[in-house]
């Protein structure tokens, strides 16, 4: 497998590098130098396939001899040991549930996966790794599950102090091991930034190997698209047309799935569902990309003023037409999140969160106009990850699963710092006993 920047087409690494890099130095991000594509037999029999098995096969035809067979199975089974089940909702409307990870959002999939093809690269380096990952909340503790007990990976967590949820601080905080919160005197534009400077410090990295962990990584998109071929397998026999829609922030989970269609699964028309942060949207519309500040939210990982993966669709479609031919948009706000949310809790008893319902309400509005014959929207996140928007807007308490219960009970750990750039560079050094 090769990759190039999307900034320069001559500029290609091998997966490795670009999975240590992220960003490629010219700062644009890697995209596979030529997209396999599945025979037609595949998906004619792929609903007889073990899901492990899809998911081998989708990551073979990516990576191909870049990291053996029996390795990729063992990060497979690894990540992949909770379930990612299809629910029908009413009619042909269905979901597609990707919270039962450690985390219980989405980002599990392909934090897991990156952390599983590091350590593999890793193993014939005599140098530790140290990651950073800046947060303001779930990528963190999704980097953190993924990583953890990774042996010869140091991953270092900023979070703004006083910013994170009560349950997200103590996500980042209660692992223990080689993974190191880092709580910050600051916003969480402030850690990002600390986080770029460290990257970006060619004298520190002449000391020690730093890597970033954030949602450009290729390795994160690499294991998202698995789950668009198992769902299929899933879907297939309940028609012949198909609509995903993906409640989206940086686009990593749509792009993900263009990148499936382009290996040839039969999935006719993607929806980009958002909440008020619509630039997309307003792309779509108007030919014209236009980022702006960021509004705050109830789905708060998708208020995301200029999607970082917008780089890689435009490559994937370099013609507008064909791209609105393929995608279609639309943007909701915190108010109509709050009314469907109630509504399909009530008349299908299924609790949705506030993600979720994003992707549920633009699926809803253009499955008709499309005439497809399957609908699927892409579940994130756990509803009870956002207890509060929940009850407050279903007049309940709903239930909390014991696995995030779990960090409640174990003591906070977390180094503190001021914004402060000597003093994150100090604590990385000692870590790595210089
Ligand atoms: C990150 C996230 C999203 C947005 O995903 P992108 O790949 O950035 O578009 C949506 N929902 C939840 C719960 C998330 O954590």
């Amino acid at each position: 497998m090769k990759l190039y920047s999307t900034r320069n087409p001559k500029h290609i690494v091998s997966l490795q590098e670009a999975v240590f890099k992220g960003l490629a130095d010219d700062g644009g991000l890697y995209l596979p130098t030529e997209i396999p594509v599945f025979e037609a037999d595949f998906f004619k029999q792929i609903h007889q396939m073990h899901l492990q098995e899809i998911y081998l096969e989708v990551a073979k035809k990516w990576i191909g001899s870049a990291v053996p067979e029996t390795e990729l199975r063992k990060i497979i089974k690894r990540v992949f040991y909770f379930d990612i089940p299809i629910v029908q909702i009413h009619d042909n409307i269905f979901t597609l549930e990707l919270f039962h990870g450690p985390t219980l959002a989405f980002k599990d999939v392909g934090a897991g996966f990156m952390a599983g093809l590091m350590a593999y690269f890793i193993k014939d380096q005599n140098k530790e790794i140290n990651i950073v990952v800046a947060t303001s909340g779930d990528t963190g503790s999704a980097v953190a599950a993924g990583f953890y007990d990774v042996p010869g990976i140091n991953v270092f967590i900023l979070y703004p102090k006083g910013k994170v949820s009560p349950l997200q601080e103590k996500q980042l905080t209660t692992w223990g091991k080689n993974i190191k919160a880092v709580e910050v005197e600051g916003t969480f534009d402030d850690c990002q930034a600390l986080a770029k400077k460290l990257l970006s410090d060619r004298a520190l990295n002449t000391q020690i190997n730093i890597s970033s962990a954030n949602s450009i990584n290729i390795a994160r998109l690499i294991p998202q698209s698995f789950y668009y071929f198992s769902s299929y397998a899933d879907l297939k026999l309940f028609g012949n047309s198909f609509a995903y829609s993906v409640p989206s922030g940086n686009f990593g989970n749509l792009t993900a799935g263009l990148l499936a269609k382009k290996m040839g699964l039969p999935i006719d028309f993607f929806i980009a569902a958002t909440n008020v942060n619509d630039v997309f949207p307003n792309y779509l519309q108007t030919g014209t990309y236009t980022p702006k500040p960021s509004v705050e939210t109830i789905s708060n990982a998708m208020d995301v003023g200029n999607p970082s993966n917008f780089e890689r669709m435009m490559d994937l479609y370099p013609e507008f037409e064909k791209l609105k031919q393929n995608i279609k948009s639309k943007h909701y706000t915190d108010d109509a999140t709050r009314v469907i949310i109630k509504e399909v809790f009530e008349k299908y008893s299924y609790t949705m969160d506030p993600h979720g319902a994003v992707g549920y309400l633009a699926l809803r509005d253009k499955i008709k106009e499309l005439g497809v014959e399957v609908g699927v929207f892409l579940e994130t996140a756990h509803p009870a990850k956002f207890k509060s928007v929940l009850d407050s807007t279903l007049n309940t308490s709903i239930e909390v699963p014991e696995r995030l219960n779990v960090f409640d009970s174990k003591p906070k750990v977390a180094i503190p710092i001021r914004n402060n750039y000597d003093e994150i560079v100090q604590i990385i050094k000692v870590v790595n006993g210089i």
